[in-house]
């Protein structure tokens, strides 16, 4: 007899709706493709790719870039299928069954998925009114519930707004469970708690291509810790689980990233110019954010959400979200698309 592995039936199927929007701002990514001088030498790397063999086992050259560029050795970083892949390890190696994952909300919607493929409590806590965390509630629940994990997204998707710096020190210092920071939008930001892995054992960085660096296709994330949590969540890990072409992609993205440094740029100018010309339509609230998108607030999300979509651009809707009624997140693209979503709303 077979029979679905028991706890599976509360699993709802992970669904997006897919449509090609012609302005697609709904998944937070690179607005345009890789930069011409990047993708060209991707192009080379993978022409020149032997096919027919495995990747490098343990993705030890990309490893070896990436904890060059912290101060760290390959055997600090876990190369993933995305972040998602490196997130679900850290889940799956310090939490499992008996345990907790907590983690604040509204916050990225993957986190209680991760919680239950662990066979882990999902155990969210609520975000104040303006998002702001309190970090002694959080801390208080990860104790009461024992956590293994406690996820902080910095900064927050699909809020936009950061935690400072000391306020995850002080979460990290004062909790036994593991604390990892999911910091997917890290280089719109620029701050970082990498800074934390030399002072305390418990911590974690949760990094992706995905963003920033316009790499969605590809799938391709890392974890920045200790040695020990890095060896500990390698043991979930599939051998060669990232494949050769991805591998190299990333390689050259990474080799490659001051090429990124103008369009990160530009997306944080154009956030700015959004963020003033949304707040100044009466209805409106834009949320602070220090990411590739906002996230705005009104009595007719609907009505707008329905008028972005009837000029073909696609927002991510969250107004009927728990937590984040009449909400919309809107993505930073080109200045092209920013005016044709500002011409839209203001009409
Ligand atoms: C996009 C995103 C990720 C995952 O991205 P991958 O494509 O799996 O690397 C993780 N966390 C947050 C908060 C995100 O927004």
């Amino acid at each position: 007899m077979f029979l679905p592995r028991v706890g599976l039936e509360t699993l709802k199927p992970y669904s997006v709706e897919e449509i090609n929007w012609p302005i697609k701002i709904d998944a937070n990514e690179r607005p345009t493709d890789l930069p011409p001088a990047v993708k060209a030498k991707v192009m080379e790397k993978l022409a020149a790719l032997p096919f027919n063999r495995y990747p490098e086992i343990s993705a030890q050259s990309l490893k070896t870039a990436i904890g060059a560029a912290y101060g760290l050795t390959a055997a600090n970083v876990l190369i993933g299928n995305g972040s998602s892949e490196v997130l679900e390890a850290l889940c799956f190696s310090f939490s499992g069954a008996g345990r907790s994952i907590v983690y604040p909300t509204p916050s990225f919607s993957m986190y209680g998925i991760y919680a239950k493929l662990a066979d882990s409590r999902p155990v969210p806590v609520e975000l104040n009114a303006d998002f702001s965390l309190d970090a002694d509630k959080l801390l208080a629940t990860a104790a009461q519930t024992q956590a293994g994990v406690v996820l902080l997204c910095n900064p927050n998707n699909p809020t936009g707004t950061v935690m400072p710096q000391d306020q995850v020190e002080y979460i990290v210092a004062n909790t036994k469970s593991l604390v990892v920071v999911d910091e997917a939008y890290h280089e719109f930001y620029g701050s970082t708690s990498v800074g934390l892995l030399k002072k305390y054992p418990n911590v974690a960085i949760a990094r992706t291509f995905s963003k920033a660096y316009g790499l969605a296709s590809a799938r391709v994330g890392y974890l920045l810790a200790s040695e020990e949590i890095a060896k500990t969540a390698g043991k979930v890990l599939l051998p060669y689980n990232v494949n050769a072409l991805t591998l190299a992609t990333a390689e050259i993205v990474f080799s490659m990233r001051q090429y990124f440094a103008d369009s990160i740029a530009e997306n944080s100018r154009e956030r700015t110019r959004m963020a003033a010309a949304l707040g100044a339509i009466s209805g409106i609230t834009v949320y602070p954010s220090q990411t590739n998108f906002l996230l705005i607030k009104s009595e007719n999300a609907a009505a707008i959400v329905a008028r972005l979509n009837e000029r073909g651009i696609g927002v991510r809707d969250f107004s009927t979200a728990p937590g984040l009624s009449g909400c919309i997140r809107i993505g930073i693209g080109t200045p092209a698309e920013n005016n044709a979503v500002l011409e839209a709303i203001t009409l």
